[in-house]
């Protein structure tokens, strides 16, 4: 990917790993192979990343695996048509949720309603002009990304949140895993945070959290993806980036971390924060992203053990891990 450099396409978004990777994603559904050329055509000149399929079985197989942000449907195809097409993306959660407009030749009521009906967020009758549907689809988008920054984005920090890290991480893997490049996971928390609450009060401990974060998301490249875990837990994707780079970049964060002071108007002071860091890679921790997910956890846990405010690049020889399983056996 030459383009993984490029800067977020729209920075005014409170969201990491913008720019190439999240390209608005158009999946086109049309059996007739001009059709099909003329709009692809078109949508080859827009900066989108579009699917294209020739039947509705082979359409729903790309919105599950890839989940675009917006589908645009024929209706009358082989193997499956476009009606049967909304109803089975509108009944698996991962993708009743995209927008997706239709586009027929066939103009009377009772498709229309039927369009609806299944589920259809847009008509389109051929012939129609390439401009409307250009406007339709931005549209579309917007619909998407708007729900997406509310489903996705952690609302106190402004970083992703859990549910987009497990939706992203597999995908992220996979992405890597087929071009055959390294990926670094990153896990990170704040040392001694429940101390921190307890001295300073839970809203001192939201400033630092969402300062610390956004800090973070500062440092890094637009490619990489922050997001909160969970409580004063981050997790960073870095695809394309291999375990010791990524562990150079964290050593410099968090060294930094120590002579950084966060001042908050509300408590009128400084805070001063550190770090552990655990970090895996795939391949070589892992092939799947659970197993990769496991492996940064362990080095954090190392980190924990071994002094806190350092990091940890997995060590599958590390005792360290096995003697915490056995502890809680015991
Ligand atoms: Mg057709």
């Amino acid at each position: 990917m030459s383009d993984k450099e490029k800067p977020s396409e729209n920075s005014a978004e409170p969201t990491t790993g913008e720019g190439a990777l999240l390209k608005p994603r158009v999946l086109l559904v049309e059996d007739n192979p001009a059709v099909r050329n003329m709009i692809l055509d078109f949508l080859g000149k827009r900066d989108y990343e579009i699917f294209e399929a020739s039947n509705g079985l082979e359409g729903l197989q790309i919105a599950t695996t890839e989940k675009p942000d917006v589908i645009l449907a024929d209706i009358i195809m082989p193997e499956m048509d476009g009606l049967e097409l909304i109803n089975r993306v509108r009944e698996q959660p991962g993708t009743m949720l995209i927008p997706i407009i239709v586009m027929t030749a066939v103009n009377n009521l009772e498709t229309k309603i039927n369009v609806f009906k299944a589920g259809g967020d847009g008509l389109l009758i051929k012939p129609f002009d390439l401009q409307e549907l250009q406007v339709r689809i931005e549209r579309a988008i917007q619909v998407s990304r708007n729900f997406m920054k509310l489903t996705y984005v952690d609302s106190l920090t402004g970083v992703y949140n859990r549910r987009f890290f497990d939706d992203r991480l597999p995908t992220e893997v996979n992405r890597t895993r087929r071009y055959k490049q390294p990926l670094a996971l990153v896990m990170f928390d704040i040392d001694h945070f429940k101390k921190f609450n307890d001295t300073y009060g839970h809203r001192a401990g939201d400033f630092v959290l969402s300062s610390l974060a956004q800090h973070v998301k500062k440092s890094l490249r637009t490619q990489d993806i922050v997001c909160r875990y969970g409580g004063e837990e981050f997790t960073v994707i870095m695809p394309m980036t291999r375990g010791e780079d990524a562990a150079m970049v964290m050593s410099r964060i968090r060294a930094d971390l120590n002579d950084r002071f966060f001042y908050s108007p509300y408590d009128k002071q400084d805070f001063n924060i550190r770090i552990s860091v655990g970090i895996s890679r795939h391949p070589e921790d892992g092939m799947e992203a659970d197993a990769v997910m496991r492996a940064a956890d362990e080095a954090l846990y190392e980190a924990k053990e071994t002094g806190r405010n350092k990091v940890v690049l997995y060590n599958p020889a590390s005792n360290i891990f096995k003697d915490r399983i056995s502890k809680l056996k015991f």
